[in-house]
């Protein structure tokens, strides 16, 4: 048994195979290869396991997303077996006598300036597929694939780092457990972990060698600890701590049904997070009384496009549709700083974090904010939707979101399309925000409070700088002053406040949050049960 340590940042107790993460570098290299007939048999192995993870991608894309995007994957499967293509991989391997991962760069490099040549819009769109075929490709053949799809059970999974892009395309049933060698306790990955109810342990001290993969492993989220191929006795050990966890959880459920009110009669609302249509099963199983935060920008990760509106619509239809006239507070896309997606185009910056990133994207690309907004508007038809604005720092920003919302309203009004009334409110997550919180509270109906961003900018430590983490303190004064201003202006402007940050779940600053005169707090789903207790017990 070996036993490394890293820093906990959910806890909880996995135990099963580990399954060491590769990101795929694709850095293609030539070599000269003898055996020629087994090279492109090797080609024709991988062609095959690029064929059936194409097939459940589209089945899950089919069932999570919507038709037309599991197209995409119909599409992919058909150009994996285009004859073209096929025969200009094998003739190269056979002919130049070069290995497979060569053969697939460079036929796929020649069709996609094919495709790019071409006149029709349509078919210059297809060289991005190719690309995505011939990487998919090169990956499973350099051992480097590796995806939640091609999982064959629950993994305990350990990797280097994991970005959101990453982490979204995880089939969440398929993860035990993730544990990283980088990673800050703030960042959107330990984030995922908590929603996704798993044990997550970053900074370790692992060693990222694949023959750990299928090997058995524990995970102790309440030490950091991680056991590798552990002996009977700590084995057993694990799984009493395990089934004590799960003892503890089902007393909470007696608190299900139950109101969220302190003792002295004040009603919180307690509402959870998500980031998926999928995590609404949890949030009904905790028994949350809405959504206070849906982080839409998750549904912009991990793909190569950005969504349509009818594929928006139909995700925060389901949604609202599922919470059955609870609230649901959807903010608007909150792209950039660590959660990037290519398709976007957002130059490099030195520092992203302060970057071109949420809002100021919105508001700079109008139209896929509108596409956005024009979804959710759409959605509020079925139940009680509202809207939030992540990064506000001015007045401005809020006229002006205000002014293309209404545009919004105006065009559905003339396509005779029904929306609801949606609530707007605002992210106060920048100091800039809290300080003129008086003036935002004017123009809005609430205001949620980001106390992850609004740590990073109040304390000016990067949230993502794992070496920074042990300064990183959002019980700092600092941070809880403009906490108790944020809700104080927001109360005298007729505004209702509430906190969508992790350190709403910050049981330690329960009663302190209650006493500042919080109106709603609202955290993972699995925080829910816990939190509702201790506020029932709170003065
Ligand atoms: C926050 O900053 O506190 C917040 C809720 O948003 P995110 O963590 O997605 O930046
Ligand atoms: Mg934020």
């Amino acid at each position: 048994m070996e036993t490394r340590q890293g820093k906990s940042v959910f806890s909880g107790v996995a135990i099963g195979k580990l399954f060491v993460f590769k990101k795929a570098k694709q850095v293609v290299e030539k070599k000269d290869i003898e055996d020629t007939a087994a090279e492109v048999a090797r080609y024709m192995a991988a062609k095959e396991k690029a064929g059936e993870q194409l097939k459940l991608l589209k089945e899950k894309t089919l069932r999570d997303v919507g038709e037309a995007e599991a197209e995409i994957f119909e599409a992919h499967q058909m150009l994996l077996e285009d004859l073209d293509f096929v025969e200009g991989i094998t003739n190269m391997i056979e002919q130049d006598k070069v290995n497979a991962e060569y053969a697939v760069f460079v036929t796929g490099e020649q069709c996609a300036a094919l495709f790019l040549s071409m006149d029709d819009d349509y078919m210059r769109g297809r060289a991005a597929d190719i690309n995505d075929i011939s990487s998919r490709l090169i990956a499973i053949l350099s051992g480097t694939q590796v995806s939640a799809e091609a999982m064959p059970e629950p993994v305990i999974v350990m990797a280097e780092d994991l970005a959101p892009s990453e982490t979204v395309q995880f089939e969440k049933d398929k993860i035990l457990a993730i544990v990283t060698q980088k990673g800050s306790a703030n960042s959107h990955t330990a984030i995922l972990a908590r929603m996704m109810n798993i044990p997550c342990i970053v900074t370790a001290d692992i060693d990222l060698d694949p023959s750990l993969t299928g090997k058995e492993g524990i995970v102790d989220g309440f030490t950091g600890k991680i056991y590798i191929e552990p002996d009977e006795v700590t084995r057993a050990v694990m799984q009493e701590k395990k089934k004590r966890e799960e003892e503890r959880k089902l007393l909470l459920q007696s608190l299900k049904g139950l109101p969220t009110v302190t003792k002295s009669g004040k009603v919180i609302h307690l509402y959870a997070n998500i980031g998926s249509e999928e995590d609404v099963d949890s949030v009904l199983e905790n028994d949350s009384e809405g959504i206070g935060l849906f982080r839409s920008e998750f549904l912009y990760l991990g793909r190569n496009d950005y969504p349509t509106e009818e594929e928006q619509f139909q995700v925060y239809k389901n949604v609202i549709a599922k919470m059955n006239g609870k609230k649901v507070i959807i903010r608007t896309l909150d792209i950039g700083a660590d959660k990037q997606a290519d398709y976007f185009n957002i130059p490099h910056e030195e520092n992203p974090a302060m970057g071109f990133r949420a809002i100021r994207i919105c508001l700079d690309r109008v139209d896929v904010f509108k596409t956005q907004l024009r979804a959710i508007y759409r959605a509020s038809a079925y139940g009680t939707a509202s809207i939030m604005f992540p990064m506000i720092i001015s007045v401005a920003e809020v006229k002006r979101i205000k002014e293309i919302v209404e545009e919004v309203k105006d065009e559905l009004r003339q396509e005779d399309i029904p929306f609801g009334d949606v609530e707007l409110g605002i992210m106060v997550e920048t100091p800039a925000a809290v300080m003129i919180a008086d003036m935002l509270a004017a123009e809005v109906d609430f205001f949620s409070i980001g106390t992850n961003d609004l740590t990073q900018y109040t304390l000016a430590i990067d949230r993502q700088n794992q070496s920074l983490d042990s300064i990183y303190d959002p019980h700092h004064e600092a941070v809880l002053r403009m906490i108790q201003r944020t809700i104080e202006c927001a109360h005298d402007h007729g505004a209702w406040c509430g906190i969508c940050g992790e350190l709403g779940a910050d049981m330690e600053l329960t009663r302190r949050f209650i006493q500042m005169g919080i109106d709603e707090l609202s955290v993972s789903p699995v925080f829910t049960l816990e939190l509702r207790k201790k506020i029932r017990e709170a003065e």
